[in-house]
């Protein structure tokens, strides 16, 4: 197939990361005979240096053209200032809210390999394979809001604000994903509390209701992160509001062992999304050629199988990520001592060693319409 890659390295580790999954990428598209274009463009700090701003309108240009978007971080000290006008981070909620995304997948499953690099018991790591989806665009970040003066009192109130049809759009995409899978969604929300988890709760009641086969609870919010991390095993799709996510998948993310491992996708209406790793921009091991590349190499995964829908594709990243963890390359942040620890470059070329290794069909060139099918 032919496709279009849009790559915004960012700033910090962005791009050295973002290097590394691209070579994967294009070895991969030589392997399963695919022409992938990449288009790279500046985000963030490298784009307000350059142009002033955060995001140009050619880039984003590019990006709606695009099949789909791999970003590496954004931010970074020399940005930092909370008062400023023009800030690194307004370059990707700008381009959230272009593209429409209004979905966070982050899907979380622990390398048995790798259980000492988490504060939790081994045994609790077991079978631990969740994906959390967050809702994106809607609830407290973009309610209505107050700042003012009562009375003499400083005031300031958010709003947490949903529609059936906001509800209904994310927990339908949990329940396509949950086919795929072990055919569970728990819906998070605070229902004794909140009317708008009252709406959420009735919303994926309906939904699940057009899917028998696929189990549904709820649970509260409080009691659902610790069960995150008492009984992780026992979660298969979690979906949720903004915040609740927002909370949820950091914490989904300590199961993993380390920030550098956890990859995300962001998803709308359109085939486009936007991949990224959740780790930021690490300004403290920027330009040291440490950083751990798996994070964005497993997003470049997840861009294949949900934008392009390339499965065996990305089956293939995975497989040769693995592998390489399982035949003991460490980056600094995995590994036992600073002496056992491979950089940023080698990394990468391991894991395309390995993908190399698994030689797939010669007829492996597929395409899935993903929206269609269900397959994510
Ligand atoms: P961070 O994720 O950048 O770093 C936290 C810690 O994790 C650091 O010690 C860092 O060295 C380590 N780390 C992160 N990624 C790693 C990797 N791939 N390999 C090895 N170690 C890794 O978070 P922070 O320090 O709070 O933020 C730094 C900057 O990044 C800030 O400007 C922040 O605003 C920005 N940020 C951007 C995004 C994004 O672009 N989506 C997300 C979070 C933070």
């Amino acid at each position: 197939m032919k496709a279009t890659i849009v790559l915004l390295p960012g700033d910090g580790i962005g791009p050295e990361v973002v290097d590394e999954a691209r070579r994967v990428v294009d070895d991969v598209a030589r392997l399963f005979g695919h022409q992938l274009r990449f288009d790279e463009h500046l985000i963030g700090g490298a784009s307000i240096d350059a142009h002033g701003t955060a995001l140009t309108d050619d880039a984003l240009a590019a990006c709606r053209a695009a099949d789909a978007i791999l970003l590496g971080a954004v931010g970074g000290p020399a940005w930092s200032d909370p008062t400023a006008r023009v800030r690194p981070e307004q370059g990707l909620l700008g381009l959230r809210k272009a593209l429409g995304l209004w979905a966070n997948l982050r899907p979380v499953r622990p390398f048995p390999e790798l259980a000492a690099c988490s504060p939790l018991r081994p045994e609790l790591l077991a079978g631990v394979d969740v994906v959390v989806v967050r809702e994106l665009t809607g609830g407290l970040y973009f309610g209505p809001r107050i700042r003012d003066v009562v009375d003499g009192r400083r005031r300031a109130c958010d709003t947490l604000e949903y529609t059936d049809v906001e509800i209904a759009r994310v927990v339908a995409l949990a329940f396509r994903l949950a086919e795929h899978r072990r055919r569970r969604v728990t819906s998070i929300d605070k229902a004794n509390v909140l009317e708008s988890s009252r709406l959420w709760r009735q919303v994926a009641d309906e939904v699940g209701a057009r899917h028998p086969e696929i189990a549904l609870d709820h649970q509260l919010v409080d009691s659902a992160a610790m069960r995150l991390i008492t009984a992780p095993a026992s979660f298969d799709v979690v979906v949720t509001e903004n915040m609740f996510g927002d909370i949820l998948t950091d914490e989904a993310a300590v199961l993993a062992g380390s920030l550098g491992l956890c990859p995300s996708a962001s998803i709308g209406d359109g085939r486009c999304g936007l991949y990224e790793p959740i780790h930021g921009s690490a300004p403290d091991i920027a330009g040291r050629g440490i950083a751990n590349p798996i994070g964005t190499i497993l997003s470049a995964a997840l861009l294949l199988r949900h934008s392009l829908g390339l499965e065996r594709e990305a089956q293939a990243i995975e497989g040769a990520v693995a592998q390489a963890i399982a035949a003991g390359v460490r980056t600094a942040d995995i590994a036992p001592g600073p002496g056992d620890a491979v950089s940023t470059t080698r990394m990468g070329a391991e894991i395309r060693n390995h993908l190399h290794r698994t030689r797939p069909a010669r007829d492996a060139s597929h395409y899935i319409d993903n929206q269609r099918s269900g397959a994510w």
